[in-house]
């Protein structure tokens, strides 16, 4: 059997027609001398098309239906794929996730992925040379329609190459790789040429929109390689994330700045300073299904209370306030408020730890502008700075020049 290439396009190089026909002959021409997995996002802005629709229907849409509604995005997106494909003589047929059996916990709107039957794969090889796979979606053992949360379609690729056996993913996008920033709006941001599992989730993590961090934690435990390639420019090679040894670590101690727009700041205040509330709120949020990051408890050790600050996703502010406002009561908190115009500006390096000159200067470069921070939180890789949303763009500009991350960087 010929090797197994797995090729992720993501929503942009599917947008339209066009596009889809430009992916085609790039799947078509590997097909000469691979078998090709194909994993596609939805076309363009299709996802948030139709969070937008489900949102004029219910304030807070039902999440199985909402899953079932989002899922459409990429089955639009595979069987466009498969019969152009087909058109061009191309022996391909598509899947939606269901159909390839990748199953996934009950957890709507953000389910994991845990299992996949890849012999429904290798089957389909037989008979064909492309197999198109729609990204995001899975289905649980009960058969309600999943997805993998917001830009899942990188994490479909990367289960399917390990469930398949390839040693190799490629993810095609609208930008030639990892960039030391986003190169659409920060000067001077340079391409990586590698870059470690490690860096790379950092970056993912706090923002950098390029790939998503659950495929790359998939990744590292399986070992699979990862390119991040350009869909128009399918001859350069882009930026291989992998295990990182030796070289990068050692010799570049930071490797870029991100920015996430993405993200809200929820406090409850006066809380009574007791053992527990910690715990109750987070275990609150977490039976929500809710990821809160960036905790900040204020010390006020004289009045008896305190100010609990998080930041969550954008996506989950309502939720959120939903549920803190239920423990609000309960606890006797004075009110529960919410700032939904901020961002996170990040710094993220390997050779971080340990070298407390890095803050200092960046906290200063952002004062002596004049942008205020709103929190901050630092951890062996990154210093995240949590500011008002229509700062973080020059924040992370100011950042990334003092850092000369221009200029500086082995890009080996
Ligand atoms: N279509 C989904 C989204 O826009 C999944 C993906 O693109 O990876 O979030
Ligand atoms: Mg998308």
């Amino acid at each position: 059997m010929n090797e197994i290439a797995v090729l992720k396009f993501g929503g942009t190089s599917v947008k339209n027609i066009g596009r889809i026909q430009h992916v085609c002959e790039i799947a078509s021409a590997i097909s000469k001398s691979h078998h090709v997995l194909v994993i596609v996002s939805a076309m363009g802005d299709t996802t948030d098309y139709l969070m937008k629709l489900s949102k004029q229907c219910a304030a807070v849409p039902d999440k199985r239906e909402l899953d079932l509604l989002l899922s459409t995005g990429e089955q639009i997106s595979i069987a466009l794929v498969a019969m152009t494909l087909r058109s061009i003589g191309v022996k391909a047929r598509s899947f939606t996730g269901q159909q390839v059996g990748i199953f996934t916990e009950s957890v709507h709107t953000k389910a994991r992925i845990v299992d996949i039957k890849g012999d429904t794969i290798k089957n389909a090889f037989k008979e064909h040379d492309v197999i198109v796979v729609a990204g995001f979606q899975g289905v649980t053992e009960t058969g309600d329609v999943t997805t993998l949360g917001r830009g899942g379609s990188d994490t479909t690729a990367v289960a399917l190459a390990a469930a398949v056996g390839a040693h190799t993913c490629d993810i095609y996008t609208d930008v030639d790789g990892i960039y030391t920033a986003d190169p659409n709006t920060i000067k001077g941001a340079r391409l990586l040429k590698r870059i470690s599992y490690g860096e790379v989730l950092e970056l993912a993590r706090m923002g950098s929109q390029v790939i998503h961090p659950r495929a790359v934690e998939l990744a590292r435990q399986y070992g699979i390689k990862l390119r991040v390639r350009n869909t128009f420019k399918p001859e350069n090679e882009g930026t291989t994330i992998d295990g990182g040894e030796p070289q990068m670590e050692i010799f570049r101690t930071i490797s870029g700045v991100a920015i996430d727009k993405d993200q809200a700041c929820v406090a409850i205040m006066d809380v009574p300073d007791q053992p527990g509330i910690a715990g109750k709120i987070t275990k609150a949020l977490a039976d929500d299904n809710i990821a809160i990051d960036m905790i900040m408890q204020s010390f006020h050790p004289s009045i008896g209370l305190n100010n609990i600050t998080f930041t969550v996703n954008d996506a989950d502010l309502d939720h959120t306030i939903a549920t803190l406002r239920q423990l609000q009561e309960q606890m006797k908190a004075k009110e529960v408020k919410a700032d939904p115009d901020i961002a996170k500006v990040s710094l993220i390096g390997a050779g971080l730890s340990g070298q407390p000159q890095i803050a200092a200067k960046l906290f200063a470069v952002l004062g002596n502008a004049g942008i205020n921070i709103k929190m901050i939180s630092s951890s062996e890789m990154k210093i995240t700075c949590v500011v008002a949303r229509a700062d973080a763009q020059t924040a992370a500009q100011l950042i990334h020049d003092a850092f000369e991350l221009t200029g500086a960087i082995s890009s080996a």
